[in-house]
């Protein structure tokens, strides 16, 4: 069972990868951030009550994407494995998520980062700005403040995956598929067959 946690700052290309990876390992992409956006579009209550957190650029509380990942878990007992995308991002969302799979006899393969400056950063969340339609991608001072809130609660979780031997960190600039072909060299190394990693 494969289960990866990609990581990264705001605008790293976790989500492209995600995608790619998801369909070549056959897993489940799990993205709280689209998980988020949907309930938002569907004007659920989760959704009303996320809308100016995200819209500001600050963290939903762990308890609500806890939650999220929880009925995600539930309802694929039979998944392959899954690709964690923008979960974890704080460290009790990263203790939840190891007791939440420890419960469906899982447990965190990998979790692999991908590493961008700053400059790139704002460069790629600005020109996806024109078109994602994204309430956080329109305004600087939200991204700004996104990636000031990556360094501040969630950029510990690389202390947290290495103290536990799976952290990788990746060189998350250069065209699409060689950012894939790297991630793709970690991931076909981690040993498969146990149960659990
Ligand atoms: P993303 O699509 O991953 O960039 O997430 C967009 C926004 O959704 C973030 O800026 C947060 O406001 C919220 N969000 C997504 N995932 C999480 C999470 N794991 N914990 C808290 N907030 C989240």
């Amino acid at each position: 069972m494969l289960n990866l946690v990609l990581f990264g700052p705001p605008g790293a290309g976790k989500g492209t990868q995600a995608t790619y990876l998801a369909k070549a390992y056959q897993l489940i992409h799990l993205s709280t951030g689209e998980i988020l956006r949907e309930q938002i579009a569907a004007g659920t209550e989760i959704g009303l009550l996320v809308k100016d957190t995200i819209q500001r650029g600050e963290l939903v509380p762990d308890a609500t994407v806890i939650d999220l990942i929880q009925d995600k878990l539930d309802k694929n007992p039979e998944a392959k494995g899954f690709l964690f995308d923008g979960f974890p991002r704080t460290v009790p969302q990263a203790e939840a998520l190891d007791v939440l799979l420890v419960h469906y006899g899982r447990s965190v393969s990998a979790m692999l980062s991908l590493e961008v400056e700053k400059k790139e950063l704002m460069a790629r969340l600005m020109s996806r700005g024109t078109t994602s339609g994204r309430i956080d991608d329109a305004d600087l001072a939200v991204i700004e403040n996104r990636i000031q809130v990556y360094n501040d609660k969630t950029a510990p979780l690389i202390q947290y995956y290495s103290k536990a031997g799976k952290y990788e960190a990746i060189n998350g600039v250069g065209t699409v598929q060689e950012i894939t072909d790297r991630l793709r060299f970690y991931i076909d190394k981690l040993p498969l067959n146990k149960k659990s990693r």
